[in-house]
């Protein structure tokens, strides 16, 4: 398989380039050049368990990482799961979950990053190369992105996050891992703060060369690609077209669902659920893609007013024109606003909501009072969105983080404490360890001059 660039300035790269690269050159996302359809043996799908589908699917898209070598990384990094089955699918009466919790850290981003630390690890080594990985993380992705590095050969990670203003479980998921080659900085600041030292640092060439900077975020699309088997994997469970709820911020995990469609999976409808962050709900609606002001709300891995991922989305949309795609997204970068077309709602199988923080407390406390389940409160937005929605047939919400992760939405939407598990818990006794820097792009060069693997 080859990759394109949306904004089709590269001349076409393979699989490994595309995983070590994150983005194109010329500023796009990558995509591959087709999407082989499973139509004709779905049948046989069937049989197959979370692991074998994952072969069988990511196989066609990683086409020069040797067959065995891949077989190996997909079963060892789903053996990281509590669940057999890995994405478990729940149903109670006309409750349908797919949870996509049971990774390391508890969130449906283990899912795709306990895969790309290991394919990682595996390209690195045939190529006698390193990475160092820098990121910012506000909550969620950090933890996700060194579960899934942690230990392993010629990769270093360094997280920036802001002191004290990530919630204390969140600290501890990565504060508490010993291993060598993870690095959590402390940087006495903001969130935004973060995100500046990473874009300066990101920005000086010469010193992401020779430190070997790389970034594991949304848009890598090894993480589109692999998502794309929990499609397939709960679509195979039923005998009629599906709708699938989801939760969204960087619109990363709802891509994987439209390119599950595009292999002809049969999927009914999608609905889009955004939180009062709702760019893409508005866009969704009408056309016009606006930035908003963020606001902090229950589900922080959703308070996002840029969709990274929406870019590949636009591409499928204009059929490839990276011409006008281009125009798009410059319009939008200058002016916080562009129009894609003027009449209404963007793509009839996407029906987008947008759910209150009042709403998602009331069905974190409906969904376990009729059904004795709990939910987190992204996954509250997706299962509101899907009763907002009010569509025909069986709709599957995606369960995106274990409800104990976030126990103050839940404790208060319950009136008690109900969620909890025995990994979180375990956090409090561990040793936390972590770097404290100033907010100052040069301190956090320094330390990476110091400590980069290479
Ligand atoms: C990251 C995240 C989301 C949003 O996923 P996108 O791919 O950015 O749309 C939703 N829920 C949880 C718990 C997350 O960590």
């Amino acid at each position: 398989m080859q990759y394109v660039s949306t904004r089709g300035g590269v001349q076409p790269v393979n699989f490994e380039q595309v995983l070590l690269e994150g983005q194109a050159e010329d500023g796009g996302l990558f995509l591959p050049e087709q999407y082989p359809l499973l139509t004709d043996r779905w049948d046989s799908l069937k049989e197959l368990s979370f692991r074998e589908l994952a072969y069988e699917i990511v196989s066609l898209y990683a086409t020069d990482i040797d067959p065995n070598a891949l077989r190996e990384i997909l079963r060892d990094a789903f053996n990281s799961f509590d669940e057999a089955d890995v994405a478990p699918l729940v149903q109670i009466n006309d409750l349908h979950v797919l949870e996509l919790f049971h990774g390391p850290t508890l969130a449906f981003k283990d899912v795709a990053l306990q895969v790309l630390g290991r394919l990682f690890e595996h390209v690195l080594r045939n190529r006698n190369q390193v990475l160092n990985i820098l990121g910012a993380t506000s909550g969620d992705t950090g933890s996700a992105a060194i579960a899934g590095v942690q230990g392993r050969d010629g990769i270093g990670i360094f997280i920036m996050f802001p002191d004290g203003r990530t919630s204390p479980l969140q600290e501890l998921q990565m504060t508490t891992v010993r291993e060598e080659n993870v690095h959590c900085l402390a940087i006495d600041g903001s969130f935004d703060d973060c995100q500046r030292i990473l874009k300066s640092i990101f920005n000086d060439i010469e010193f992401k060369r020779r430190a070997s900077l790389g970034a594991v975020n949304s848009i890598n699309w090894a993480r589109i690609m692999v998502q794309i088997v929990y499609y397939v994997y709960a679509t195979l469970r039923y005998n009629e077209p599906v709708t699938f709820s989801v939760p969204t911020g960087n619109f990363g995990n709802i891509l994987s669902a439209i390119l599950a469609m595009r292999m002809g999976a049969p999927i009914r409808r999608l609905i889009l659920g955004t939180n009062e962050n709702d760019i893409l709900a508005r866009f969704f609606a009408s056309g016009e893609y606006k930035r908003g002001k963020v606001q902090q709300t229950l589900s922080p891995s959703m308070d996002i007013q840029v969709a990274s991922n929406l870019e590949r989305f636009i591409y499928l949309y204009l059929d490839g024109d990276a011409e006008k795609l281009i125009r798009f997204m410059e319009e939008f970068a200058k002016r916080d606003h562009a129009v894609l077309h003027q009449n209404g709602e963007v793509d009839a199988t996407i029906n987008a909501q947008r759910v209150n923080t009042d709403e998602t407390i009331a069905t974190i406390r409906k969904t376990w009072e009729r059904f004795g389940y709990l939910v987190d409160p992204h996954t509250a937005v997706g299962v509101a969105a899907a009763t907002q929605a009010h569509l025909e047939g069986p709709v599957v919400c995606l369960a995106t983080a274990h409800p104990a992760k976030f126990p103050n939405a839940v404790d208060q939407a319950i009136g008690r404490t109900v969620a909890s598990h025995p990994r979180l818990d375990e956090l409090q006794e561990r040793n936390a360890r972590k770097i404290r820097l100033p907010a100052d792009q040069n301190k956090v060069r320094d330390y990476l001059e110091e400590h980069v693997i290479s």
